[in-house]
């Protein structure tokens, strides 16, 4: 038997997503579906999904910020605990915080600065900043 697990949750969040976005709303049901698919890959993920609720609930923790010239864009989200404005890459599902690494070492399947850019572009709040090129050159 093929292992296609790995690309299978991925998926499901992908549907689950525009769910959320269809619906314009985050519903009790959907957290359910998001804990179930991010919950299969242990207790981190079940962490990303409750620190990305908690990134929701501040208004303005997200930000896309995209370059002037060349329309880059990356995201900026700021963490309930720390404060620090972390950079996001939801594409490639990288993230300048410390969880990043556990993402990879347990192969869970995104932090939960990454899950809330997913959440907050599905829920169509995200602020949308434009930077000028050298800035965002400097970007982590
Ligand atoms: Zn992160």
């Amino acid at each position: 038997m093929r292992d296609t697990a790995a690309a299978t949750p991925i998926g499901a969040l992908d549907a689950l997503l525009h769910s959320i976005s269809t619906a314009g709303d985050l519903t009790d049901n959907h957290i359910l579906t998001l804990m179930h698919i991010v919950g299969q890959r242990g207790n981190v993920t079940t962490t990303s999904v409750l620190g990305a609720l908690r990134i929701l609930d501040n208004p303005g923790s997200v930000q896309k910020l995209v370059a002037r010239g060349t329309r880059r864009a990356v995201y900026q989200v700021k963490d309930p605990d720390s404060e620090i404005k972390l950079t996001c890459r939801p594409a490639l599902r990288y993230c300048t915080c410390s969880q990043f690494f556990q993402v990879l070492v347990r192969e869970s399947i995104m932090c939960e600065h990454v899950l809330a850019v997913k959440l907050t572009e599905a829920l169509g709040t995200l602020d949308k900043t434009e930077i000028s090129d050298e800035s965002f050159a400097d970007l982590p």
